[in-house]
């Protein structure tokens, strides 16, 4: 059995530790965070992220979950909707919110019924330990209190910021351009059929968006220019800000409540897919591999698809078999990914598009009535794959730990 060191307990980090030492291999797991309540994520899971959970034998954990099936998806420009597309689009399951906080609880307390495994909350990595040989194979991690964990792999599942990426010195190539959003929240409870579906938001310059999260409470995106100032507003400025880009109906409900309104918090995100996932004695999976935007919730569905096809590479192998399995993973992955993140970047690039343009945004909503089933029709293809993923991608066999 071989001995993992698992870096990073987001979606890719648990659900790998669980897979692997489900199957009798030794793996220590480490978080520098104690609590999974973190700076908002997502709840967003789609048919291609459930279907990995049901390959891993969790459709029963997930089932257990607080959840809200998504009602559809809904595009309105100056107040007026172009489309709405309602779930499941075709799909078997709709898209799920599941609160992400009670997602990772979860696989934690599955992954704590594995004897094999160790878990190191509040723990960070410092540091890649790693021969002195030419080949300078990765051999474990230092953490910050020094202490020194080996490992026959090193998994780096350390998020976008990855600190394992960047000491293995491996590259982000593909870098798409950012977003910066500012988030807001309306808790609970909000009487109105208005927000179980996504709404995207384009009004007078600005785009946002408004959804009911798996917690009830409202979620509020504005999109902001990479690298602009947050625009100085009270409370009550930043409500009649969002209430303008809603139709008048959705807005006057928001106003009622909008004393509630919490925010805004600036949340940065880097996109890119890095040059090679792994080196010797290390593979990089999830967002430390391929940091994905926020647009049409992919981040920990690929994560959880990634988990997937390494659990199964990686827990086949022999010690000495390990950088091939990694090879593999990659291999694997990477057209996947690259796909995906292909149609994320046209989508913003088209959102930013429309929202950008005043003649482009006021033709199409005066139009809606007549150019809308054109603009659903062309939206609805792209969504395929992003809601079910590439058809082949995961191993035909559903692992049965
Ligand atoms: C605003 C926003 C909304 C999103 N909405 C959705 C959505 O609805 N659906 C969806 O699928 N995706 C969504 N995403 C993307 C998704 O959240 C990420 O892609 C996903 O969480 C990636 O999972 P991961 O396991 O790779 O990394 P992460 O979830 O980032 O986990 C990384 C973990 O590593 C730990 N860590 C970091 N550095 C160290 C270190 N040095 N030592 C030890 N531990 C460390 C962190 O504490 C963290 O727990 C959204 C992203 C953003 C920014």
């Amino acid at each position: 059995m071989n001995r993992f060191v698992v870096v990073g307990a987001g979606p890719a980090g648990l659900s790998l530790s669980y897979l692997l030492a489900s199957s009798g291999h030794a793996v220590t797991l480490l978080d520098s965070t104690t609590s999974f309540s973190r700076q908002f994520r997502g709840d967003a899971l789609m048919p291609c992220g459930l279907e990995a959970l049901s390959h891993m034998g969790l459709s029963s954990l997930v089932a257990e979950l607080p959840q809200r099936p998504l009602q559809g998806w809904s595009v309105w420009l100056q107040g007026r909707q172009l489309f709405q597309a309602n779930e499941p689009m075709g799909s078997l399951q709709p898209c799920t919110l599941v609160p992400q906080e009670r997602l990772l609880e979860a696989l934690l307390e599955r992954a704590l019924q594995q004897p094999s495994l160790q878990w190191l909350p509040g723990r960070s990595v410092q540091r890649l330990l790693h021969d002195d040989t030419p080949e300078a194979r990765i051999r474990g991690v230092q953490l910050s209190d020094g202490r020194c964990l080996q490992a026959d792999l090193v998994v780096g599942c350390d998020g976008r910021q990855s600190l394992v990426r960047r000491q293995a010195g491996l590259k982000l190539r593909n870098k798409a351009p950012g977003l910066d959003l500012l988030w807001f929240e309306l808790p609970g409870p909000l009487q109105s059929g208005h927000w179980e579906c996504f709404n995207t938001l384009v009004a007078g310059g600005a785009i946002g968006s408004a959804c009911l999260g798996a917690n009830g409470s409202l979620q509020l995106a504005w999109l902001l220019q990479p690298g602009a100032a947050v625009p100085k507003h009270d409370p009550a400025g930043w409500a009649r800000r969002l209430a303008a880009l809603m139709p008048a109906p959705m807005a006057a409900v928001f106003l009622e409540h909008a004393d509630r309104l919490q925010g805004p918090r600036r949340v940065s995100v880097e996109v890119g897919l890095v040059e090679r996932w792994h080196r010797p004695g290390l593979l990089l999976l999830g967002d430390a591999a391929h940091p994905m935007s926020p647009v049409r919730a992919q981040g920990i569905n690929m994560a959880l698809r990634d988990s997937l096809v390494a659990a199964h590479w990686l827990g086949r192998s022999s010690a000495a078999e390990l950088d091939h399995a990694a090879m593999q993973v990659e291999r694997l992955r990477r057209p996947e990914i690259e796909r995906m993140q292909r149609l994320q970047q046209s989508e913003a690039s088209q959102g930013h598009r429309i929202g950008h343009s005043a003649l482009l945004r006021h033709s199409l909503a005066w139009l809606s009535p007549v150019l809308g089933p054109l603009a659903q029709r062309v939206w609805m293809q792209r969504q395929k794959p992003l809601r079910q993923g590439l058809a082949g991608a995961l191993p035909a066999a559903p692992l049965s730990p």
